[in-house]
């Protein structure tokens, strides 16, 4: 973990659209068609499967060995999975599942689960995410908020981006009153390597509008968010 932003993509906590666009022909990883296909395409053929098996290799590793032979095109295929938010735009994912609505209390789905993978190490952090918003007029329908998270989740990240993007998202959709949104996570790298800190738990908070603006809604969220089930 660090709070280094660097020269990201993802940046624009607003947008609504991922960096990377979807191409338009279907997605393959050296020869293999994917049957769920991420909508992106990781690299042209065979490209990524030779560049496992020479990372195998420098890791003083014999790719020509039996239970190697296939690790390449495996790990093409589930990075491939791993990053499939490239691919995603919330817009699409979000669809037509706006509605009208004159609902103007919190709504709070929590528990979220949350897969993700640090972009410094290319390690998983994992975890939930607790999303809460007061409408404006319009409501989500509530099976789109996981699939939101995903759209970030699903890239290289870094756990204070993932956060404040999905708030962005929720914000350019629903245009509500306020979006609070919590992602409390144990990142891999932080437990197998380096300081091997086993039980540290990374959260993050962004809270817009009425979360940032009025104490009694940012608590009532905090609470319900950081409640033990
Ligand atoms: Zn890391």
């Amino acid at each position: 973990m660090s709070n280094t932003q660097g020269n990201d993509r993802g940046r624009a906590t607003a947008r609504l659209v991922a960096p990377v666009v979807a191409r338009p022909t279907p997605p393959t990883i050296g020869s293999l068609a994917l049957e769920s296909a991420p909508a992106h395409e990781v690299s042209p053929e065979g490209e990524f499967e030779c560049l496992v098996r020479r990372q195998l290799k420098l890791l003083g590793e014999d790719p020509a060995r039996d239970g190697l032979l296939k690790t390449p095109e495996r790990v093409a295929k589930s990075l491939a999975w791993l990053t499939r938010g490239y691919g995603l735009d919330a817009t699409q994912v979000v669809g037509d599942a706006v509605f009208e609505e004159t609902h103007e209390s919190m709504v709070v789905v929590r528990d979220i689960e949350m897969y993700s993978m640090c972009e410094h190490h290319m390690l998983p952090f994992f975890g939930k995410v607790h999303i809460a918003y007061i409408p404006n007029g319009r409501i989500v329908g509530l099976s789109k908020l996981p699939r939101l998270v995903e759209v970030f989740a699903r890239r290289l990240q870094v756990q204070e981006r993932l956060t404040e993007q999905v708030a962005g998202a929720i914000e350019d959709v629903l245009k509500p009153r306020g979006v609070g949104v919590v992602v409390e996570a144990v990142h891999l790298c932080m437990m197998m390597r380096g300081v091997e800190k086993q039980n540290s738990k990374t959260i993050t908070s962004a809270l817009r509008g009425q979360f940032r603006d009025c104490a009694m809604t940012r608590d009532e969220f905090l609470r319900l968010a950081h409640r033990t089930a």
